[in-house]
This record gives structure tokens, C-alpha cells and sequence, in this order.
């Protein structure tokens, strides 16, 4: 559905401007990273103008700031669309992307939802390889951490129009980041808000958009959250309560049905779910493994309680870039403490997923189909 493919910026035409030896950044210590305060050396970017013909040439320039005229649409209206994926130095020393292009059709998806231009995913992953081994030393040498790669379509044009954005900018940032599950917190669960009057996504929004506008009405309930002792928000939606996402991630249930077998549940992608890459992937690894039931479907608080009141709840975890898998203990609904067994079950199956993945990621699982070697 892509237009003519000569529209499209491409890797062969990519300039790189390296960064002169004295302006080359201190690497901070694997134990410091603290998520997205630590950039590389280097960027990518890339403009877009209808009136000169659309993308113009790629470059990669030593990070800078960018300048913008002030009605820039993406300063009004929040036209922009990212992506939030990883790079992992492998136990051979590798360095791998994991399934790169499905964010990339994603960032396509959300792009177009903006009235911002789109582009060839294959072309943006090959100028981000190259810049990715160009600041290839800033890929952490350790299995808990890793690059997480920013992605980022804005709207740039100089009118305060709600319209089609006829200049845009893609840009590419790096930042090594640690790991959210290794450490003291590793197998601890974490406690929830779900609190029916907050919801992130309704039916014909752009919930199942990666866009900024999606995620700054969060930053205040989020808040609330943490100031009642809890780590996420459990977003509901509907007069049923239905379980959307936690946090920045999908969610999954393990439990057991009605005929007493196990399944694996997580909602359908109704448009109300971000179509996670994590989530696509543990439904093939469970499809994969034959081992029970797996669907796709609306959850609703009180099916949760249910289940927890006869002990069928095995396992709720959220699943995303971030922290892989992050298994869920107790959820604060309508006053009442709901306690999930996640961290008691004797053979997990969020931490058989979180297992398989890193090990796909950290190349324990050399070639896999799913990784895309720098
Ligand atoms: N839901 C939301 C709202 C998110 O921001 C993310 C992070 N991109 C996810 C789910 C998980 O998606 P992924 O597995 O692709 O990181």
C-alpha cells in the first residue's frame, strides 16, 4: 500500500558527518543508566517537504538540538508519532535488532494517523544499523542492559493549520539503558491502580497509535498511582471495566478455564491496544509451545475477581520493550487490595517467556528468525 518506492529516502543516499574527537561524550557507568538521561554521540535525521519533492537526504550528524519556528504543528497539536525499540549485545559479542519491522509498520500505521508522511521501513533500518555501529561502543557490554533505540516523526510546518503536515522530520536518538527486571526488584510483582474514572483509549481513538498525545494525559494518573504506593496504572475502559494495558504494556492472564485447562488470555486488538511487539511475540512462543489454550478477548475486572474468588487466577504479568515481562501481584480496584498469585506459581509461564526472549535477544539462540544482526 506503500506509494512508489522512489518516493522514499533511501540508505544509499545517507550522509554521515562524524563527531569531531573532542566532542565525543564520557560513557556513563553500566550502573547508572537511568532511562533516557544518557544520549550517544550521534543522530540520524531526515527532512521531509512536499514542496521540494518530499524526503530529502539522510544524514547522520553528532547529536544536536534541533530549531524549529514556533507554530511548528508538533508544538500545538502533538503531530508526532515514535517508536521505542532495542539493540542487545549478544553473548557472542553480536550486536542484534529484535523483529525491527514490526516497529517500523507501526510507525507507519501511527505516521499516517497523524497526517505525517510515510516511509520505507527497510531503508530506516538500515540508516539506523549504520548509526547504531557507528556509536556501537555505547551498546552496553552486559546482558542486563542494552540501547534503546527512539525513533520520532514530527510535523515541522510553520502554520498553525490542524492539517496534513507538508514538512516533517524523522530523526533517530540512541540511549543505553539498564535493565528493569535484574537487581534487587527482580521477581518482586508490582501493585496496580485500576481506577475506573481514568481510561487511555475509547473505540475510534488512536489508542493502538504509538503517538505522543496518547501518553502525557497518563504522566498525572500515573502520578496518583505513585502517590498511593503503587507502581502502574491498570487502564481501564468501559462501564464493564474492561483490562486494557498496564503502564506502557499489554497484559496477559494465565488461568484456569472452565473445563479446567490452562489459558493464556490477553485482549483482542479492538483499537483500543497498542499492537506490542513483546505481546505478538509471546502469543507465537505460546502458539509455538502447544502446551494450553491461548486467546484473544475482552477481560473485565469482574471476571478477575472471579477467578481470584475461585482460586483459577494463576498469572498476570504486563509485557513490553522495557522490561520484557513484568509479573503483576496486586491491583488496588474500587477500594479493595486484589491479591494475583504471579510470583507464588511453581513453573511460571511469564518468567518460561521472559526466559525465551532475552535468550533470543542476547543471541543464546544464535539466528533466530526474529533478530536482525548490526
Ligand atoms: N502498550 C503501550 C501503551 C506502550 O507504550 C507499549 C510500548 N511500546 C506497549 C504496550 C508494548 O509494546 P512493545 O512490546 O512493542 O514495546
Amino acid at each position: 500500500t506503500q506509494p512508489e518506492n522512489d518516493r522514499f529516502f533511501k540508505y544509499s543516499d545517507l550522509s554521515v558527518n562524524l563527531a569531531e574527537p573532542h566532542m565525543l561524550q564520557q560513557k556513563p557507568n553500566v550502573h547508572d543508566l537511568v532511562f533516557g538521561k544518557f544520549f550517544t554521540d550521534h543522530m540520524f535525521k531526515v527532512y521531509y517537504h512536499e514542496s521540494l519533492g518530499g524526503w530529502q537526504q539522510p544524514v547522520i550528524t553528532p547529536l544536536e538540538n534541533l530549531v524549529f519556528h514556533p507554530a511548528a504543528k508538533v508544538l500545538h497539536y502533538a503531530v508526532e508519532a515514535f517508536e521505542g525499540m532495542k539493540a542487545y549485545r549478544g553473548v557472542d559479542g553480536k550486536i542484534r535488532l529484535f523483529r525491527p519491522e514490526l516497529n517500523m509498520e507501526r510507525m507507519n500505521m501511527s505516521a499516517r494517523r497523524m497526517g505525517l508522511p510515510t516511509f520505507n521501513s527497510n531503508e530506516l533500518i538500515k540508516c539506523f544499523s549504520r548509526l547504531i555501529s557507528i556509536d556501537q561502543e555505547w551498546v552496553p557490554h552486559s546482558e542486563s542492559s542494552s540501547l534503546y533505540i527512539r525513533p520520532t516523526i514530527i510535523g515541522i510546518d510553520p502554520t498553525l493549520g490542524v492539517a496534513t503536515s507538508n514538512s516533517a522530520m524523522l530523526f533517530v536518538i540512541l540511549c543505553p539503558v539498564g535493565s528493569y527486571f535484574h537487581g534487587s526488584n527482580a521477581q518482586k510483582g508490582i501493585s496496580l491502580l485500576a481506577d475506573p474514572r481514568y481510561t487511555r483509549a475509547w473505540p475510534g481513538g488512536c489508542g493502538n497509535s504509538k503517538v505522543g498525545s496518547n501518553y502525557a494525559p497518563t504522566i498525572h494518573v500515573q502520578n496518583t498511582a505513585v502517590e498511593m504506593g503503587l507502581q502502574q496504572v491498570l487502564w481501564l475502559y468501559g462501564d464493564d471495566h474492561q483490562v486494557t494495558e498496564v503502564g506502557t504494556m499489554n497484559v496477559f492472564m494465565f488461568f484456569i478455564n472452565e473445563n479446567g485447562d490452562k489459558e493464556l488470555v490477553t485482549p483482542s486488538l479492538n483499537g483500543l491496544i497498542l499492537p506490542g511487539i513483546t505481546r505478538n511475540s509471546i502469543l507465537s512462543l505460546a502458539n509455538e509451545m502447544n502446551q494450553f489454550k491461548v486467546t484473544e478477548r475482552t477481560i473485565t475486572m469482574s471476571e478477575i475477581c472471579q477467578l481470584l474468588s475461585e482460586n483459577r487466577l494463576l498469572e498476570m504479568f504486563g509485557a513490553g520493550t522495557a522490561c520484557v515481562i513484568s509479573p503483576i501481584s496486586n491491583i488496588d480496584y474500587l477500594g479493595q487490595m486484589l491479591h494475583i498469585p504471579t510470583t507464588e506459581q511453581s513453573k511460571p509461564v511469564h518468567q518460561l517467556f521472559l526466559k525465551t526472549l532475552l535468550n533470543i535477544q542476547y543471541g543464546y539462540i544464535p539466528d533466530h528468525p526474529w533478530t536482525w544482526e548490526i
